[in-house]
């Protein structure tokens, strides 16, 4: 699955991109609306996620441009606007959905998967670490062959932990990717969130590396 980033602020591209790579896709970036536009069109991407406020050609412009030769492909647009108003024009030219600024990754991957599971595109893919299964399109996750209930921001948690399984993630990399590149929280959020996994999943999967991070192992 290929999804297209059109965004001028280096720190978000690079945010969203890490974010969107990590979780197993493909992503093409462009930095201005002109750009943007024509590998929307000629590339052979599933899905656009656009900024509004771009160089070169603005993102309502590439829109509706975008919608005139590629009706099919969804676009989800980012915006820092959070007027009704605004919203309402964007669907109206075509966005499928939109994620105002500032907003955490976890909430932008949660509407690209639903709008690429919407056009029937998305595999029902599974994750397996040891004993642990994690399936990504109904959002369970289960252990030894048993069906533990995890909040969202608990699934996304280990989601991340799976894809990089075996892998030490730092704090840092744990906020940024679960709690997004805003979070200005000094609290302990992830070691609280850890312990909740480590309750719900069994201690030993979760492994502390002392002043690394942690780690997701077969236990
Ligand atoms: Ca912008």
């Amino acid at each position: 699955m290929a999804i297209l980033l059109i965004e001028d602020e280096e720190g978000i591209r690079t945010f969203v991109r890490r974010g969107l790579e990590a979780a197993g896709y493909q992503v093409l970036v462009a930095s201005d609306g002109i750009d943007g536009l024509t590998m929307a069109v000629s590339d052979d991407v599933d899905l656009v996620v656009l900024d509004l406020g771009l160089p070169g050609l603005p993102g309502e412009e590439v829109l509706t441009r975008l919608r005139q030769r590629r009706p099919g492909v969804p676009v989800i647009v980012l915006t820092a606007k959070d007027a009704v108003a605004d919203r309402v024009a964007n669907l109206e030219a075509g966005a499928d959905d939109y994620v105002v600024k500032p907003f955490s990754f976890s909430e932008l991957l949660a509407r690209v998967r639903a709008r690429l599971r919407h056009t029937g595109q998305l595999r029902s893919d599974t994750i397996a670490v040891g004993g642990l299964v994690l399936d990504l399109a109904a959002r369970t996750v289960s252990v030894d062959g048993k069906v533990t209930d995890l909040s969202a921001r608990e699934f996304e948690l280990l989601e991340t932990f799976a894809r990089n399984a075996g892998n030490v993630l730092s704090q840092v990399q744990l906020l940024d990717r679960v709690w997004g590149y805003d979070f200005d929280g000094s609290s302990n959020v992830v070691e609280v969130y850890v312990g909740h996994l480590r309750r719900k999943i069994g201690s030993a999967r979760i492994q502390t590396v002392r002043g690394a991070g942690y780690r997701l192992v077969e236990p």
